[in-house]
């Protein structure tokens, strides 16, 4: 999946290191990243070609390996070779590596950018030198990176799982029934949730499958297999701009691998297809 880099090694752990000529520098301007010729992502020496970037406006994110990732709120032009665009260009970037390290490092300096000021008084806010972590100077509020949880079902009837097609976005793969979890609710009441709201399906043995960090919308994804109960008629919800276009149930022999198996969703839907032991038994 994504996240797997190996032998890569991802390091999330805080550091105050400063920025070197060749570490790479993230320049986020809402879901936008700058990169290079629309390949690959900038180098410090890169940026400083263009405009003036002092250590102390780097910010350290994270590395890979011996690769170190910082980010910067000094605003950097477009020239020739440097150009925004779409934060989702990094999920298939090669090498993935890279495009992980990248979108985690966009992730990380969009949660900064959205920081900036103290939401509770107004202040202008400092990173913290210990920590990963954004301080209020006045009102010594501590901000942390904040993740939003988000439920995938791979709902099963005996020799049938159910795909669905949503109406967002660019993406027209077939998916599963997925929802942010909600407030006060635990992994397993929004399976529940989502499920009877997208396709009108009750569903029972609800089992962990596995997870996946997903950057683009500062999510973690914990994804479930869940077995039909009672009638397997689908409803589907057609309100709201998250509709579903479409909820089918399709055989395992009939069942298409559609994706290169990036995706949590997908490595879910390979599980079902080759019985894993989680897709069939409750
Ligand atoms: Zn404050």
């Amino acid at each position: 999946m994504f996240q797997d880099i190996g032998p890569y090694v991802f390091h999330n752990e805080y550091s105050s290191r400063k920025p070197e000529e060749d570490d790479i520098l993230i320049v986020q301007k809402g879901r936008d990243i700058l990169m290079n010729c629309g390949q690959t992502l900038p180098t410090v020496a890169q940026v400083r070609a263009v405009c003036s970037l002092a250590a102390e406006q780097a910010y350290y994110l994270l590395s890979i390996d011996e690769k170190h990732f910082f980010c910067t709120d000094v605003q950097v032009p477009e020239t020739e070779n440097l150009s925004y665009t779409s934060v989702m260009i990094l999920r298939e970037m090669n090498p993935g590596y890279m495009g992980f390290g990248g979108s985690v490092s966009w992730q990380l300096a969009s949660w900064y950018d959205l920081h900036r000021y103290c939401g509770r008084c107004g202040t202008k806010t400092e990173h913290s030198e210990r920590e990963r972590a954004i301080i209020c100077p006045k009102c010594g509020h501590t901000y942390y990176p904040r993740i939003s949880p988000v439920v995938i079902i791979a709902i099963v009837d005996g020799d049938r799982i159910l795909l669905t097609r949503y109406n967002r976005g660019g993406y027209r793969r077939h998916s599963l029934v997925a929802g942010f979890v909600e407030i006060g609710e635990t992994l397993e009441d929004a399976v529940r949730r989502e499920v009877m709201e997208e396709v009108g399906l009750h569903v029972k043995d609800i089992r962990y499958c596995e997870s996946q960090p997903w950057p683009f919308s500062s999510s973690l994804i914990a994804g479930f297999f869940a077995d039909v109960d009672g009638d397997p008629t689908v409803h589907l919800n057609t309100d709201g701009q998250d509709e579903l276009a479409e909820g089918v149930w399709v055989s395992r022999d009939e069942l298409v691998l559609e994706d290169s198996g990036m995706s949590l969703t997908w490595d879910m839907i390979r599980k079902f297809k080759e019985k894993h032991p989680i897709s069939t038994i409750a």
